[in-house]
């Protein structure tokens, strides 16, 4: 009887990996490489896995892609993000001024995933002759094999070789950054307050922010007004205290971006107040002075880097061709020379059809709309569909300057003061993922419209542990 079992077993086993076919997966290795018992939940081994390593908006879109138009039983899904949440980044200068709560901007991937498994970790290392992924999370690291693999692990801050950057740099690229710049700017204002050395004071209320593109833009102009605010409650302060400075080696603000948004976020700046340095780059940072190109040495606590991102180092692993980091893909997402393998999002350099080839921007709008041609041809490599090149026409972009003003280019048409702010919020409104996370940040907006802001800090990250590197776990990756 226990005989006629195991060979009934060994039978099914067999025709289970006959079925599997050369095309598939090695066995799921998902758990830990010291032995020890790991999380993999059971799978029917004859479907095909997916795995997609980023839960970011390029990650997040192919997968709802693949949830919807994928039959329940055509393939296993398998998400590997180290947060359980999709990061709204667009507004991370808001959590900064407290316009926005850091939570109400997490998308929740369990709420958004119906039949996907959710793996919290990361991708470490790839190996495409093998079909596996080494995944670090709290336990220790294990391999994932897959049959067709998404990579869409995003971007880090992007830092260059200036001395005293890595230490004394602030980044502004996830949650832990914009609370901590909050909290570090609040600790600046209550030093100045007390400190009777008024070369000390000056320098402790001086705030250098390199880099004008949308992030160091819209954080300069909302930060300077949030700082004015906060004096309230620090009476020692007057308003020459406070200096802003918006530097950038461009010679306009918002260089990436048309140049009538440019002229009409430096108005507002310059109306707020913000000091704009244009063909200013930095060459030296302490922790109390900030030196630039032109040799001038400004004395200030704070510099916050937002220069750009630079891909996630996991796309040098591969082994395929890069671009400046990103990994070389072609119209349909494909890694050419990786079967199976598909990359998108600010880590890939995904040819853009509607500007001649060139490498699509580093852009949230971007990033979707990719996750869905992803989706349509991953489905399409598994015999749902047909598979098709990216395509997408720039709708625009808006640019957020806080209290009631923005600039923005929706379909071409250029806006600035309250009706770009509508369209603004509008727009960052119908973009999140969820009802529950737009209904959170309308509210916080309205009570931020309502009521005094809140000057308090959180505390939640020791000043030590607050380099870009510490924060954005730029470590994890070994050369
Ligand atoms: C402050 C700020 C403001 C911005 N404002 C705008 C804007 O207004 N409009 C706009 O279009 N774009 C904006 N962007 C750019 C936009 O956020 C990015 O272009 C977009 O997020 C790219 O999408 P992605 O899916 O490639 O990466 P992300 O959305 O960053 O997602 C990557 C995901 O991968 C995860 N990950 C990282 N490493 C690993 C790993 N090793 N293994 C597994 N998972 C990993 C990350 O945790 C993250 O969840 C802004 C960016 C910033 C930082």
């Amino acid at each position: 009887m226990k005989n006629s079992v195991a060979l009934a077993r060994t039978a099914r086993m067999i025709e289970a990996l006959r079925q599997r076919g050369a095309d598939q997966a090695q066995d799921v290795t998902a758990r830990p490489e010291d032995g020890s018992a790991g999380g993999a939940p059971p799978r029917d081994t004859r479907r095909p896995r997916v795995v997609v390593v980023g839960g970011g908006f390029a990650g997040l879109g192919v997968l709802r892609h693949l949830e919807a138009r994928l039959p329940a039983d055509a393939a296993d899904l398998e998400l590997v993000s180290p947060t359980d949440h999709l990061l709204y980044t667009s507004l991370l200068p808001q959590v900064c001024a407290g316009e926005v709560e850091p939570r109400h901007l997490a998308i929740p991937l369990r709420a958004s995933l119906r039949r996907t498994t959710l793996r919290t970790g990361h991708a470490v290392d790839v190996d495409t002759a093998a079909r596996t992924i080494t995944v670090v999370d709290g336990n220790g690291s294990f391999r994932l094999g897959w049959d067709r693999l998404v990579l869409a692990p995003g971007s880090l801050t992007r830092t260059f070789d200036i001395p005293g950057l890595a230490q004394y740099g602030l980044g502004l690229k996830n949650l832990a950054e914009a609370v901590y710049l909050r909290d570090h700017v609040l600790r600046q204002l209550e030093y100045a307050s007390t400190c009777p050395d008024p070369a000390e004071r000056r320098a402790r209320g001086t705030f250098v922010v390199c880099g004008a593109g949308y992030t160091g833009t819209e954080l300069a102009a909302q930060m300077r007004r949030f700082t004015l605010d906060a004096l309230r409650y620090f009476p020692r302060l007057a308003a020459d205290d406070v200096r802003w400075i918006l530097l950038d080696r461009a010679p306009r603000v918002l260089p990436e971006l048309d140049e009538t948004l440019g002229a009409g976020a430096l108005k507002v700046l310059r109306d707020r107040g913000v000091e704009v340095w244009p063909q200013t780059s930095v060459t030296r940072v302490t922790a109390d002075s900030v030196t630039l190109s032109n040799g001038e040495t400004v004395p200030a606590h704070t510099l916050v880097w937002c220069t750009g991102v630079t891909p996630n180092p996991l796309m040098e692993k591969v082994g395929t061709e890069t671009s400046k980091g990103r990994l070389v893909v072609d119209e349909r997402l494909n890694v050419p020379g990786a079967a199976g393998v598909f990359a998108l999002g600010d880590a890939a350099a995904v040819p853009d059809v509607t500007r001649g080839g060139a490498p699509a921007g580093q852009t949230a709008q971007h990033a979707v709309r990719q996750g869905a041609a992803a989706g349509r041809n991953i489905a399409a490599s598994l015999g749902y569909g047909k598979a098709s090149p990216y395509r997408h026409r720039d709708l625009g972009f808006v640019v957020d300057l806080g209290a009631g003003d923005a600039v923005a280019n929706p379909l071409g048409l250029h806006l600035s003061g309250a009706p770009a702010a509508l369209v603004t919020r509008t727009y960052h409104l119908l973009a999140l993922g969820t009802g529950t996370n737009r209904a959170h940040v309308a509210c916080d907006w309205l009570l931020a419209a309502a009521f005094p802001e809140q000057v308090v800090q959180l505390g939640f990250l020791p000043p030590p542990h607050a380099t870009i590197a510490e924060i954005e776990d730029t470590r994890l990756y070994p050369n």
